[in-house]
């Protein structure tokens, strides 16, 4: 995909987040949801034109920073995403974002977008495009563990792609729950909330967790998973920052996005340096086995990798063309003379 250029690129398309919630409206949630899984997947097929490395991050002690840069060749987009657990208590989210398309040709940006709402979309649709490759196909119920910021989006993903029709809800904190089925009361889905981790698994085909922890935690332990199940691991994406007890990991088939920032920020760092896993990109492309048995426990250790953003990016770049969605920023210097930019700034100093 290459974004059309901007008639003049030194103005750059930026989409706010009003115009984003504006942009989500118009298109539904849900019709939105399976477009970024479809676009996601495409780019998952054509991944060796991928650039590929682990994301940068910057730690500290209450959370991280972290920048997500690939390229097709033709475009380059990159994220700032940030992840502070005990955010919440003061009223800010744990999670914000924000992101950039540029083509290669020149370097030019070609869009700026708000990203913390279109990172909740593209984890969900990054978790229903797995989830619809490798759980098991009748699923309807899913357990939603965790019910925060995440978790409306992840519910409603797996609805829109798989059809899954039934949640079992539960979090630590009541309240986050109750915000949930307020919020997702008249979304066609049956709602259960539940006072256990393991009555929510009850009956469950996928296990979602989304829980937010700066720690080793152990949300799900070996005993609660019965054969069989589809776990959506999405919690755990940081050093030090895990959701499942190994053994867990030890009994599951697991997939994984890109596996040498899964093994620093997955599950999976629980696990020996070889333990077998395979990347969805193989599973898609039909190089590689995804489901195989009714009785396999499928692990997707989803950490969130650069090119789902990117994708995303795409997405909104090609959705906002024509409409009134975005602004131009005045971001990009730009002389009549372009090795003159000290002359176009004495410039501006006389007017
Ligand atoms: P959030 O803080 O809004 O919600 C987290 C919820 O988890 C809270 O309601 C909290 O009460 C609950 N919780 C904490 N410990 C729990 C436990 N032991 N059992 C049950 N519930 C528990 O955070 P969010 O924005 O929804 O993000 C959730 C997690 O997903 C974070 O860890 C975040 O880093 C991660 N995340 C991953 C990706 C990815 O691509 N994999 C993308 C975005 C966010």
């Amino acid at each position: 995909m290459t974004p059309p250029l901007p008639s003049d690129l030194a103005y750059v398309p930026f989409v706010s987040v009003a115009n984003m919630m504006r942009l989500v409206h118009r298109i539904g949630v849900e019709e939105m949801l399976r477009g970024l899984a479809d676009r996601i997947e495409a780019d998952f097929r054509r991944w060796e034109l991928f650039d590929k490395t682990p994301r940068v991050a910057s730690h500290s002690r209450d959370g991280v920073i972290e920048l997500m840069p690939t390229s097709d060749g033709e475009v380059y987009g990159f994220k700032y995403v940030n992840g502070h657990p005990k955010n919440t208590r003061a009223g800010l989210q744990t999670v914000t974002a924000f992101g950039l398309l540029a083509t290669v040709d020149s370097g030019y940006p070609v869009l700026l977008s708000e990203m913390t709402v279109l990172t909740a979309l593209r984890t969900a649709a990054t978790s229903a495009m797995v989830a619809r490759a490798i759980a098991p196909k009748d699923a309807r119920t899913m357990a939603m563990i965790g019910n925060g910021a995440q978790s409306e989006f992840q519910a409603l993903a797996m609805k829109a792609v798989c059809g899954v029709d039934t949640l079992r809800l539960y979090d630590i904190d009541r309240a986050a729950t109750e915000k949930l089925v307020r919020n997702l009361g008249g979304a066609g889905l049956s709602l259960t909330a539940c006072a256990t981790p393991e009555e929510a698994m009850e009956g469950a085909e996928i296990i979602t967790t989304c829980t937010a922890d700066k720690q080793y935690a152990t949300i799900l332990t070996d005993n609660m998973v019965g054969a069989g199940v589809h776990i959506n691991a999405i919690g755990g994406d940081c050093p030090g920052k895990t959701e499942l007890h190994p053994d867990i990991v030890a009994r599951s088939t697991v997939f994984t996005e890109y596996t040498p920032q899964t093994r620093i920020e997955g599950e999976i760092q629980q696990m020996p340096e070889d333990f077998a896993v395979t990347e969805m990109w193989q599973v898609l492309r039909g190089e590689a086995p995804g489901r195989t048995h009714a009785d396999q426990i499928t692990l997707f250790d989803g950490v969130g990798f650069a090119i789902e953003d990117f994708s995303a990016l795409a997405y909104v770049r090609d959705a906002i063309e024509g409409t009134d969605l975005y602004e131009d920023l005045d971001m990009i210097a730009d002389p009549d003379d372009p090795r003159d930019l000290f002359g176009m700034l004495m410039r501006a100093g006389r007017e």
